[in-house]
């Protein structure tokens, strides 16, 4: 669930906990959240901590020789900072990182869902960022909407990390509803006006979601961070913009949020999980 403005903001505060540290050690706690095999994690081991930031929704932890440790948290990764540092092995944990300065850091994941992963990458490689678009609300990502001709469905689209790094489903229900825009609109079908209404309602939405973000203090541990939205997981609630209540369509494994009088022209979206079943 951390999309752009919760990672960019948790990376804020890292920072100036981790940055000047050296690293003291990594613990794997599971075999299936490391994604890489070389460099070894064990290599991050006595390096100093040059920078923490962001790409997408990666977090990037840079130690001095340019090898980078990166985490993607999925939908239900957290990350606690651990003051004093504890050993124990915490259900749904993916590694511990202890640092020189007395402080831990701590990823671990809720639920059964095994999204989240790590990545050590050595000095040059990119690892899974090569293949991201460009950074949401970017000068670049704005380029693209303006000639973006794609028949995918505008929600879908806005999702692919490969078109636009660092929207999720959350940030994405309110983007929308913010443009007045259907979630099933397709991008190469939108006129001028709605390119740039897309294009404001992201930036103003990840603004506004990292002013909010950098309020928080210490990891990123709450169980559930979907109650930040204005539109996502909103449901029945009246739209911000018209008071509607917010309807909701279905997939197998998630669902969009939307408003029928502003984004759908007073259209409700066909279930997709029921529809299939009923085919
Ligand atoms: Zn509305």
């Amino acid at each position: 669930m951390p999309e752009l403005p919760e990672v960019q903001a948790l990376a804020e505060r890292l920072a100036p906990v981790l940055v000047g540290d050296r690293v003291e050690r990594v613990v794997a706690l599971s075999f299936s959240g490391l994604k890489t095999v070389a460099p070894r994690p064990e290599e991050l081991v006595a390096k100093t901590v040059a920078r923490v930031g962001r790409r997408g929704k990666f977090l990037v932890i840079e130690v001095e020789d340019g090898l980078r440790l990166l985490v993607h948290l999925g939908q239900a990764g957290r990350l606690d900072l651990e003051s004093p540092p504890r050993s124990t092995r915490p259900k749904g944990g993916l590694f511990r990182l202890g640092l020189s300065g007395g402080v831990a850091l701590l990823v671990r994941e809720h639920g059964r869902e095994r999204k989240a992963g790590w990545w050590v990458l050595a000095p040059g490689e990119d690892g899974p960022l090569a293949a991201l678009g460009p950074e949401a609300g970017s000068q670049a990502f704005a380029e693209l909407v303006m000639r973006a001709a794609g028949k995918e469905r505008l929600h879908t689209w806005l999702r692919d990390q490969r078109v636009v790094a660092g929207l999720g489903r959350g940030h994405t229900d309110d983007v929308l509803n913010r443009a007045g825009l259907s979630p099933f609109a397709t991008p190469g079908r939108l006129d001028a006006g709605e390119r740039d209404r897309l294009v404001s309602s992201v930036r103003e939405v990840l603004a506004e979601a990292l002013a909010r973000e950098r309020r928080r203090t210490g990891g990123l541990s709450a169980a559930s961070l979907g109650d930040r939205f204005a539109v996502h997981n909103r449901k029945g609630e009246p739209c911000p913009r018209c008071g509607t209540p917010i309807a909701s369509v279905s997939f197998s494994t998630y669902e969009i949020d939307y408003c029928s009088r502003c984004q759908t022209g007073g259209r409700v979206l066909a279930d997709r999980r029921l529809s299939r079943l009923l085919r």
